[in-house]
């Protein structure tokens, strides 16, 4: 049941049992998947460092995994390390005696300050040989630097980064701005961390442990209502994967990953998909998720869709709280939309009037756009979880719990009918109400909450797309080309992937230069990366690479096998990918990370359904 790995921990391990174990082992094994591409192997490596962490000095282990998912607190903690490559050159060029403009320059060739930093310190002679780094200290340095703040920050953060480059050595400078920088650009995403979580717990000593794929959907399904490292790790090492999910539960004051909804086109589809099961239409609010937590000493934090810390954007949203909550609710947490919203004329405003919001610690008295909460789900009620309910019984507990307060706070407007009429009128009232269609939901069976998914029992039906492909997708600029004619100097279009979650690569799927305004055109920035994890051929080669960081929602005529393009390539064709037709850029999701990006599968689907549904058989295309 467990074949597939060689390993011998203690062959390898250069330090005795218990002692901290040097940050090169990390660094090394970073090196080693920077140059894999096979998403087994990579897990493999990883994997096989946590066995032997857990083998020689388990109370490591913690550190190991944070510095893997290139963390230093869980996402929701709010902390982050916010050191800018100003600091960064600052602290290489005292560290290494070297001149900040002869950084720049390094910087330009090399495209990374982290091989920078690496050239540097090989290249720098030393009188005799620094103590090694250790995981724990280089993750609580990290720690100690992201809370620095008051007179002299700047000087002591720096003093902290140099104490880390001058103790470095190898590779480990590399990995050290990497990790400053929040990326580790080897093609490593969270998920593979978890897999190789799971695989090394499954490989451990103990006889109760159990296969693989056992463990890996254990620790996937307890990080999606208990993101937190620190409690899973120990939970792990003390009690084993089986029992974590009676140790990681969902609390308030962490967030859970969102359910996520499925595209349909048409009302028709939704009682295909739903057959016998009955469901309820809700209105799909344009606005931002917010998942509310309250908790039992009265205070109250606002996590996002990628569960992070968003409590100081809603000062007003923390104040209304007593006011729609019943004063017999002593806990809960809520999933809602927060929209903007007109008071005086009670009307939803537009998702642009809502990212006009300031976003970091506002002040009450500065917000100039006001929000309303449209609450749709209850997941946590007075010290019991409801993720097991039904959402009609959560639902009744969201009407039981809170009252509705004008401007305010809402409940989602809902219908629940399966008559096609009914429904088609409902999308229609939506639409004129300023909001983007419905999402319809499974109501008293198979209707559970289902953290991190994106479920069957959700789907949304959009307006603006039923007559095309169902959906906008999001999508990553991976590179750029340079514009001619009126944009000659800057960028005239850019290359956009998707992202596999299997493979964690990015596919490129088009090129787009539309939907553009001149500023952003010229806003965007770029360096030169390692493509290691793009799946591009060379047809598509741009002239600059970027690094993957922003996500655009973009619109399409429809989509097409191309042999240009890559994305969900080996799915619907055996070599080729698919490509969209006519994209249209509508605006920066500021809200998803790259990895949060549309997936190759749901390309796929997509694909498939838009086959089914036009009878599309167009099957290559130029390559727009
Ligand atoms: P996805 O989360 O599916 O990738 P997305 O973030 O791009 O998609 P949409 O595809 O537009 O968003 O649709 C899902 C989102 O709609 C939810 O994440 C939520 O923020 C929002 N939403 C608005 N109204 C509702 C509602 N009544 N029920 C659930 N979600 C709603």
């Amino acid at each position: 049941k467990k074949k597939g790995l060689d390993f011998k921990p203690k062959s390898v391990a250069f330090w005795k049992d218990g002692e901290s174990i040097p940050f090169m082992f990390l660094a090394r094994a970073f090196d080693l998947i920077s140059n894999e591409s096979s998403r087994i192997v990579i897990t493999d490596i990883l994997g096989n460092v946590f066995r032997t962490v857990i083998a020689t000095t388990p109370g490591d282990l913690v550190s190991f995994v944070y510095l893997s998912a290139c963390k230093i607190y869980p996402a929701h903690d709010g902390i982050e390390l916010g050191i800018g490559d100003a600091a960064i050159i600052k602290s290489l060029s005292e560290a290494y005696g070297k001149s900040e403009t002869q950084i720049k320059k390094e910087l330009k060739k090399e495209g990374d300050l982290g091989l920078v930093a690496k050239a540097s310190r090989s290249s720098q002679s030393t009188m005799f040989k620094p103590a090694p780094l250790t995981v724990a200290k280089v993750l609580d340095t990290f720690r100690i630097l992201a809370k620095v703040s008051g007179k002299d920050s700047q000087e002591r953060k720096r003093n902290h980064i140099k104490a880390l480059l001058v103790a470095a050595s190898d590779c480990e400078p590399l990995y050290i701005i990497r990790l400053l920088q929040s990326k580790l650009r080897i093609g490593l995403a969270e998920q593979t961390v978890l897999v190789a979580l799971a695989q090394a717990a499954a490989y451990s000593e103990r006889p109760s442990d159990p296969p693989i794929e056992e463990a890996v959907k254990v620790i996937k399904q307890v990080y999606s209502v208990h993101p937190k490292y620190d409690t899973i790790v120990s939970a792990l090492l003390s009690d084993g994967v089986l029992k974590l999910p009676d140790t990681c539960t969902f609390v308030p004051g962490v967030p859970i990953g969102p359910m996520l909804a499925k595209p349909t086109k048409g009302v028709s589809e939704i009682l295909d998909k739903f057959q016998n099961r009955d469901f309820t239409c809700e209105y799909k609010y344009d606005g931002e998720r917010a998942q509310i937590h309250y908790l039992e000493d009265g205070s109250v934090e606002i996590y996002s869709r990628n569960a992070e810390r968003n409590t100081g954007k809603f000062p007003d949203v923390i104040q209304s709280v007593q006011r729609f909550k019943k004063p017999s609710v002593s806990s809960f947490v809520l999933d809602c939309e927060v929209v903007a919203f007109d008071r005086k004329n009670s009307k939803i405003l537009s998702f642009q009037k809502l990212s006009n919001r300031a976003r970091k610690d506002v002040s009450i008295d500065d917000i100039t756009v006001q929000v309303c909460i449209f609450a749709f789900d209850i997941l946590y009620l007075n010290g019991e979880q409801l993720l097991q309910e039904q959402l009609n019984v959560r639902r009744k507990h969201l009407y039981d719990s809170f009252v509705e307060v004008p401007g305010e706070f809402k409940f989602a407007t809902e219908v629940t009918s399966n008559d096609l009429e009914a429904i088609q009128t409902f999308l229609d009232t939506a639409i004129v109400d300023s909001c983007e269609g419905l999402i319809v939901k499974t109501l008293s069976t198979e209707a559970t909450y289902e953290p991190a998914k994106r479920s069957n029992n959700w789907l949304k039906l959009k307006k603006d797309y039923m007559d095309n492909i169902g959906d906008s997708l999001d999508l990553v600029p991976i590179g750029a080309y340079h514009g001619r004619g009126k944009r000659t100097g800057g960028y005239g279009g850019f290359l956009l992937a998707c992202y596999d979650d299997e493979k964690e690569e990015f596919q490129c799927i088009c090129k787009i230069g539309t939907g553009f305004s001149e500023k952003m055109l010229e806003e965007r920035s770029s360096s030169l990366e390692s493509q290691s994890y793009y799946r591009f051929t060379d047809a598509t080669n741009p002239d600059v690479w970027f690094e993957p960081t922003e996500v655009w929602e973009v619109k399409a005529a429809d989509l097409s096998i191309s042999p240009v393009y890559l994305a969900a390539a080996g799915a619907v064709d055996a070599v080729k990918g698919i490509s969209l037709r006519f994209p249209r850029l509508l605006r920066v999701r500021e809200d998803k990370k790259p990895e949060e990006a549309t997936t190759s599968d749901q390309v796929a689907d997509m694909y498939r359904a838009q086959k089914i549904n036009h009878g599309n058989n167009q099957d290559e295309e130029d390559d727009n």
